[in-house]
């Protein structure tokens, strides 16, 4: 892509960033722009510039069916006459309603354009600095369960890939166990580069905040674009990076929660269950993984369900 379509994009998505946090929940977009949009892109466009015109807080919400990630990913000039339809912002941990289905070359085309905007962020310099790689997300893009963790460590950083350390490996047999395979959902995390940790040679540290507010557009914008029919938090961060500040994991495990319109399941994250090693939490990750299973209408056996109980 030239570097002005890249630099108007970035100038697109920091305006409706800074919309979003002044608490603006719409922004009008024309029927033009919305062809646009259901266009493949093929090579940049020349865009005079963004449009997005905000629009009077009193008017009722409607919904285009286009996710505000794909609308942050192209931009068209509209005549002024036009009527124009509303896109509402993306704001985590508030309801939508259900998001239409996406053309699979629209997506596939946000969906790459998303991952070469995330290989080369340079947000956290920091970590921009100390990372191998930028760690996107890996599965099936129409997946139906979503699991997100918190960060890279040093083995996803070395491959670029999440879940792949001994979590990761647990987190595999969870997948298993319900029956999917890795590749049928998705994997993602809050934070997309493995947090630093200057001076020492190994060790994770959990993502500040400001990383977290730093690279959470990324995921929603991921989300926006699977559309899972559920989301599996794992652990308290990847809770707070989705919903922000709730309670405690031990007190939000097993209770569904709603992220923009998609029921969450939030669990504990694999690596405590490799630190604690009692029959008893893994029962309940168990347990999370049954509840998230029977939403989606899958089939369960007897022998399923009754994984970690005392006969
Ligand atoms: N822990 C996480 O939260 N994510 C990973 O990708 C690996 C370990």
């Amino acid at each position: 892509m030239s570097g002005a379509y890249d630099e108007l994009l970035d100038a697109t998505i920091q305006y409706l960033e800074e919309l979003r946090s002044r608490g603006r929940r719409h922004v009008a977009v024309s029927p033009e722009t919305l062809r646009v949009l259901a266009l493949p892109v093929t090579s940049p466009q020349p865009i005079p510039g963004p449009e997005v015109r905000p629009r009077a807080e009193a008017a009722p919400p409607t919904f285009s069916g286009v996710p505000a990630s794909v609308a942050r990913s192209a931009s068209h000039p509209a005549s002024q006459a036009e009527p124009v339809t509303e896109i509402p912002l993306a704001l985590p941990g508030k309801n939508l309603p259900a998001q239409q289905p996406l053309d699979p070359k629209v997506k596939a085309a946000a969906f790459a354009r998303l991952r070469q905007r995330a290989l080369a962020c340079q947000k956290c310099a920091h970590l921009a600095a100390s990372r191998k790689t930028v760690v996107f997300g890996v599965g099936n893009p129409d997946a139906q369960i979503m699991f997100v963790g918190e960060a890279p460590g040093a083995d996803e950083d070395e491959q670029g890939e999440p879940f792949v350390g001994r979590a990761g490996e647990l987190l595999t047999r969870i997948i298993q166990a319900t029956g999917l395979q890795r590749n049928d959902v998705y994997i993602a995390n809050i934070l997309k580069c493995r947090p630093d940790t200057p001076g020492q040679a190994s060790g994770n540290r959990k993502p500040t905040p400001e990383e977290m507010a730093a690279c959470i557009p990324f995921l929603h914008e991921q989300i926006d674009l699977i559309q899972p029919k559920v989301l599996v938090a794992l652990g308290a961060t990847a809770v707070e990076g989705l919903l922000g500040k709730t309670l405690g994991i031990t007190k939000l495990r097993g209770t569904w929660k709603t992220y923009r319109n998609i029921p969450l399941m939030p669990t504990y994250h694999p690596a405590y269950l490799l630190r604690n090693q009692a029959i008893i939490e893994k029962r309940k990750v168990w347990e999370d993984m049954l509840a998230v299973m029977e939403r989606l209408g899958m089939t369960i056996s007897a022998k399923q369900r009754n994984f970690f109980l005392k006969s």
